[in-house]
């Protein structure tokens, strides 16, 4: 395999996928010292952020407060800025907690910066592809990009990919889906409607507009799952966000199922965004802005670790000696099935 290498690269730590854990993950490292470098299969860093741009950030606000980390330190950046490019606000929907909205530009102009001055050297379009095994240690990995097939040699490797397709590779057990049907969660496609006159909707009192999507779906004019619409005020004036378009039974693994997936979600956008134009006040000027490039992807494989949490220790707010992550957000299962 070697003879098809065109560049090895050697390094402390190679970190795979420039998504907020790949970002924390090298960012964290690199200000240990260490030789880091990420490896990013998109053209930009954000992962889910990239993916569906504007999409706020919550979760990290257990009662309001932050818990500080590398998340705080790029949300304080952005409301820094002149003007703020972030702003913390209540969620409109009673099961969420408070949530970061956020100028999807500078956003991702920051996470290039944070990564730069931390010193973390990143490869955008470059997909991580195998592990080097080495007597039954991970001791690198190969990539792709345009230049051909490379190596990186590393003492560390990270699989912070969404999908840990180099940790499956390796052999690390995993599962796929739900225990009775093998089913993941939906994939969705966001969009902004902008020109939207939000002072004219904000009269209803129906947080998912309910009846008029039922009103859709029963005149053939929005798919039967657009039964309940989530959106936002986006953080731009006259904008409004839109994460109501799921796609079931995707595998997120199949790049052609991925690619089916986002053709059928652009259809499904235009078909909403027209219905939202004729039926809702206040839209009657809009269109369709800053259009994932394709869906966000949920769910993949799950990781056999040493501990399964279960839906009785989240409900039951379990505290574990050894926790890293908090979490306010509510159970949300998308779609699944
Ligand atoms: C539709 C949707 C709505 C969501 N809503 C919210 C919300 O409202 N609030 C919230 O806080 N969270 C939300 N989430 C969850 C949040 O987006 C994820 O928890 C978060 O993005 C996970 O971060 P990550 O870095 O693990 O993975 P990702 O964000 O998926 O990043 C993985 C990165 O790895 C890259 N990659 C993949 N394979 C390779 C490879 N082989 N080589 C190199 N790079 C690779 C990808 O391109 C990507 O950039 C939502 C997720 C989705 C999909």
């Amino acid at each position: 395999m070697n003879g098809d290498i065109q560049n090895t690269i050697d390094s402390d730590v190679v970190v795979i996928g420039g998504g907020p854990a790949g970002i924390g993950a090298a960012i964290a490292a690199s200000r240990k010292g260490l030789d880091v470098c990420l490896l990013e299969s998109g053209d930009l860093v954000g992962g889910i952020m990239a993916t569906c741009p504007g999409m706020p950030i919550g979760a990290a606000y257990p009662r309001g407060m932050s818990i500080g980390g590398i998340l705080e330190e790029f949300l304080n950046r952005l409301y820094r800025k002149n003007p703020p490019a972030a702003e913390k606000r209540i969620c409109r929907l009673a099961e969420f907690g408070p949530e970061v909205f956020y100028d999807h530009e500078i956003a991702i102009f920051t996470l290039f910066q944070i990564l730069q001055e931390a010193g973390v050297k990143f490869l955008l379009n470059a997909r991580a592809l195998a592990p080097v095994v080495d007597n039954k240690h991970v001791t690198g990995v190969t990539y792709y990009d345009k230049s051909g097939q490379n190596m990186i040699t590393a003492k560390f490797i990270v699989d912070c990919s969404g999908d840990g397709s180099i940790a499956a590779k390796a052999g690390v057990p995993f599962a796929k889906g739900d225990e009775a049907q093998g089913q993941m969660m939906a994939v969705s496609l966001t969009f902004f409607m902008a020109n939207v006159e939000v002072d004219r909707i904000e009269e209803y009192d129906d947080p998912y507009f309910e009846k008029y999507a039922q009103k859709g779906i029963s005149s053939g004019r929005l798919h039967q799952d657009l039964h309940k619409i989530y959106w936002f005020p986006g953080f731009h004036k006259n904008t409004i966000f839109f994460n109501a378009v799921h796609i079931k039974d995707v595998d997120g693994t199949n790049a052609v199922n991925v690619a089916e997936a986002t053709m059928e979600a652009r259809k499904r956008v235009r078909k909403l965004a027209a219905f939202f134009r004729e039926e809702i006040r206040g839209f009657e000027k809009a269109h369709i802005e800053t259009l994932g490039p394709s869906v966000g992807i949920r769910e993949t494989r799950r990781f056999e670790g040493l501990y399964r949490l279960t839906g009785n220790d989240i409900f039951s707010g379990k505290k574990f000696s050894d926790g890293v992550v908090c979490c306010d957000n509510a159970v949300d299962i998308v779609c699944r099935g």
